[in-house]
């Protein structure tokens, strides 16, 4: 391997930044120095995090979403959804069932559903407060207001994740339509942090017209941003969006930018993604590998699974939650991590 490259990545970890011809110069890499530059990321991951692996327990809650993103195979117009919602009672079971199995973090997930109201949200949250004193409650429910997401932060809500999608207006209006903006999503980021939450934000690697450009665009953004949790996987696409010819993004270039990312933001929690475990079998053990220290498995009820698809081909719709604990851990394990159950809050928040 050139001294050249070496010296690039060395540079990276040590001044926390990257040039837009560095990340260039990244993305063509040969096998050598992609390895190299994942033994960087994972040193960085390693000192913070001591191969520890944390886990989420994620509850799809509802797949009805008033939004029609053009990549989302839950948008609105998808009539071949068959939609659901969970009730409050599922949704505390679900969180009944993590606890046992050890989970320490619920992830409520869903589409824009407005259907469950403020109130409705308060309630299911100072109720899972309630009853999982010790456990952190994220949400990942979407565009609110300010005021919203300040009565769901004092009702308990700890952790929200919004991924941006984009930092680049153009590249956003093409993937969604006029009602949404950039703007918009960057003022609820904002207002979030404002709150007090851990905030993840995060993208599609390689969701179409990205260009690398754009993935500069996106490093800026979370250097000014300074999220607690980035969620990045590649683009998958689903058969019934406008989007559904487009060529996936690719595994490779998406843990090149996982460990860009670990190297500029030592502390950040990046999840292995189920998109990268749906690309590539062994795609979130590589995450791992590459600086990735989150893993969500899925606590959604067995039946509703299946029709939260987001993308074609997700996998471990089938296995219940305690398999795929199992499985997880077998697969970190493999790899010299292991899955620690605790919280696993960003270390600024401990
Ligand atoms: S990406 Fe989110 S907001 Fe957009 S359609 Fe899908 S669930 Fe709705």
């Amino acid at each position: 391997m050139s001294n050249d490259f070496k010296n690039l990545v060395d540079g990276i970890r040590k001044s926390k930044n990257i040039s837009k011809e560095e990340l260039y110069r990244i993305f063509s890499c040969n096998e050598e120095e992609k390895e190299y530059l994942f033994s960087v990321a994972r040193s960085v991951s390693d000192n913070i995090f001591h191969k520890e692996i944390y886990l989420r327990g994620l509850i799809e809650f509802t797949n009805y979403c008033r939004n029609d993103c053009y990549y989302c195979g839950i948008r609105c117009s998808n009539k071949n959804v068959e939609r659901y919602r969970l009730s409050k009672e599922e949704i505390l079971e679900c969180c009944n069932i993590g606890e046992k199995l050890g989970f320490k973090t619920f992830v409520l997930q869903g589409g824009e559903d407005f259907s469950y109201s403020d109130d409705d949200m308060c309630d299911i949250i100072s109720e899972i407060r309630k009853n999982h004193k010790e456990c952190a409650i994220t949400l990942s429910i979407g565009e609110r207001t300010r005021e919203s997401y300040k009565r769901f932060f004092d009702a308990g809500a700890n952790r929200y994740l919004l991924r941006h999608e984009t930092a680049n207006s153009e590249h956003y209006n093409k993937l969604h339509p006029d009602n949404l903006s950039l703007e918009n999503r960057k003022r609820c980021l904002y207002d979030l942090k404002e709150i007090g939450y851990q905030v993840g934000c995060g993208i599609m690697v390689g969701s179409p017209f990205q260009t690398i450009d754009n993935i500069y665009e996106d490093i800026e953004f979370m250097k000014e941003l300074k999220p607690h949790m980035i969620g990045i996987g590649p683009f998958i696409s689903h058969k019934d969006t406008p989007f559904k010819d487009e060529e996936d993004g690719s595994v490779d270039r998406t843990l090149l930018i996982l460990s860009i990312l670990r190297i500029i933001f030592p502390r950040v929690l990046l999840p292995a993604t189920t998109a990268l475990g749906t690309k590539d079998p062994l795609g979130r053990e590589k995450g791992i590998l590459a600086g990735a220290n989150v893993l969500m498995p899925n606590l959604s009820p067995g039946d509703v699974r299946k029709k939260y698809m987001l993308y074609d081909g997700k996998i471990c719709t089938g296995e219940e939650a305690a398999e795929c604990i199992r499985c997880l851990q077998t697969r970190v394990e493999k790899i010299g991590y292991h899955v620690a159950f605790v919280r696993g809050d960003h270390p600024d928040f401990i």
